[in-house]
């Protein structure tokens, strides 16, 4: 537990710095340079004590409620500071109408992808879609995955909609960013082979035994995979389809492939 006890502030401007500080957030150059991120909600904040987490502030509708109070205190008690706002400021600071009660702030954590225990590692070559990240973060940790690693320039992790995306799973996922070379030393490294997913894959997936530990690798949204990177992968599959769409979104196509790699293991 924290020597500190987390401040308590009362804020009813927009104007406040702090409440510029928090706002700024939902800016990338912001959360760059800070290395915070913003979780919207009171069970966001709760699932993050749970894994460990603890806020360095939270920011909190005034008049609170019994629930709230109880976080506020239970977060100074950790050492985060408690900002009760209200409605109009907790407007500004979620940047949305009917914003949630609380709206907790965070560090950033990533993991050394040389940590990641075995099992299936999610990698995926520059999302650029925050939803799409948000969404892989949830499914992989929903399957059991081991880890979740973007290569190259990606949609932040840490942005508002893939936090929320997330639901939760951003603070359960080991994270990894890493460019493309460190990536593919990485996955020569690692036990098990790399399956990557690409429209013009000569396998089957259902035919695929990636054993217990395995890189299930995923091309970017518009794209695909880059040629340098397909060319490292164990094997090259597709996933079938029937109908006249070209491709499955890559959050989509990232479930199906997690479950067909996953399912003798679940
Ligand atoms: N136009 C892109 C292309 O040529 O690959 C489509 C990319 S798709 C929206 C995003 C990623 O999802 C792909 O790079 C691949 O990893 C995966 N994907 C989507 N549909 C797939 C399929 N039917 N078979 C294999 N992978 C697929």
């Amino acid at each position: 537990m924290s020597a500190r006890t987390g401040s308590v502030k009362h804020v009813t401007s927009t104007a406040n710095p702090l409440i510029k500080a928090v706002r700024a957030l939902h800016q990338r150059k912001a959360r760059a340079e800070s290395g915070l991120f913003l979780a919207e909600g009171h069970k966001l904040v709760l699932d993050a004590l749970a894994a460990g987490w603890t806020p360095t502030m939270i920011v909190a509708m005034e008049p609170a409620t019994d629930a709230v109070s109880d976080l506020g205190a239970r977060v100074r008690a950790l050492g985060a500071d408690v900002v009760f706002a209200n409605a109009a400021v907790m407007e500004k600071v979620a940047r949305r109408e009917n914003p949630q009660t609380v709206i907790g702030v965070f560090e950033q954590h990533l993991a050394d992808p040389k940590t990641m225990p075995a099992g299936t590692i999610v990698a995926l070559e520059e999302p650029r879609d925050p939803g799409n990240v948000g969404t892989i973060i949830r499914t992989a940790d929903a399957i059991g995955a081991a880890g979740v690693i973007l290569i190259g320039s990606s949609a932040d992790p840490f942005g508002v909609e893939a936090v929320r995306a997330t639901m939760g799973s951003i603070f359960h996922m080991p994270l990894a960013r890493m460019d493309a070379d460190a990536f593919a030393r990485f996955a020569a490294a690692r036990p098990g082979p790399m399956i990557g997913t690409h429209l013009a894959g000569s396998v089957d997936i259902r035919t695929i035994d990636a054993g217990p530990s395995h890189i299930l690798l995923m091309g970017t949204e518009q794209s695909g995979l880059t040629a340098a990177l397909a060319q490292r992968c164990d094997s090259l599959v597709r996933i079938p389809m029937a109908g006249k769409a070209d491709s499955f979104n890559l959050a989509i196509a990232t479930a199906i492939g997690l479950y067909e790699l996953r399912r003798p293991h679940l």
